[in-house]
């Protein structure tokens, strides 16, 4: 099934020049990109997009860490979208992602990750619906 899901190129990626990398990788894995920005949330905003894990303890630390700096959100769209585009990203902890992700060969540790992914259909609509206007994505 085609499906559409959220990709998050996060602020220590950012920082580190590696948003042409990234999206170069996304699209050799043959997903197409339907929409594209860049923003730089504020600590509310960050709170809203991971509201599901307000409970966790890294909370207060991911939040902090995703509204430091500028951010790229895009949609990406393709077969099977959100499972393959998590695969690409690999594992949270990048001591656990599979050679040739993009957690792999990027990320930091298990809080500066490079990259978000949707996990579910029903994610990928809030989500995406978090950051982009209807008339915004392709
Ligand atoms: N995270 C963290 N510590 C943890 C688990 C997660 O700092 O022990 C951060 C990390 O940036 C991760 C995000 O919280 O990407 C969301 O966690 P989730 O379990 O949803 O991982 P993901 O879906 O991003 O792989
Ligand atoms: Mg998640």
């Amino acid at each position: 099934m085609v499906e559409q899901t959220l990709c998050i190129i996060k602020p220590d990626a950012v920082e580190r020049n590696l948003i042409g990398k990234i999206l170069q990788m996304i699209e050799g894995a043959d997903l197409k990109i339907k929409a594209l920005k860049m923003l730089h949330l504020n600590k509310k905003q960050a709170e809203g997009f991971y509201e599901v894990h307000k409970e966790k303890p890294f909370f207060d630390s991911l939040t902090n860490y995703m509204s430091s700096g500028p951010i790229v959100v895009a949609v990406l769209e393709g077969e099977d979208a959100i499972k393959r585009y998590r695969e690409l990203m690999g594992a949270t902890n990048p001591k656990e992602a599979k050679q040739g992700t993009i957690r792999n060969q990027f990320a930091l540790d298990v809080e500066k990750n490079s990259v978000h992914g949707s996990d579910s259909p029903e994610n990928a609509v809030k989500e995406i619906a978090y950051f982009f206007d209807k008339l915004e994505v392709l």
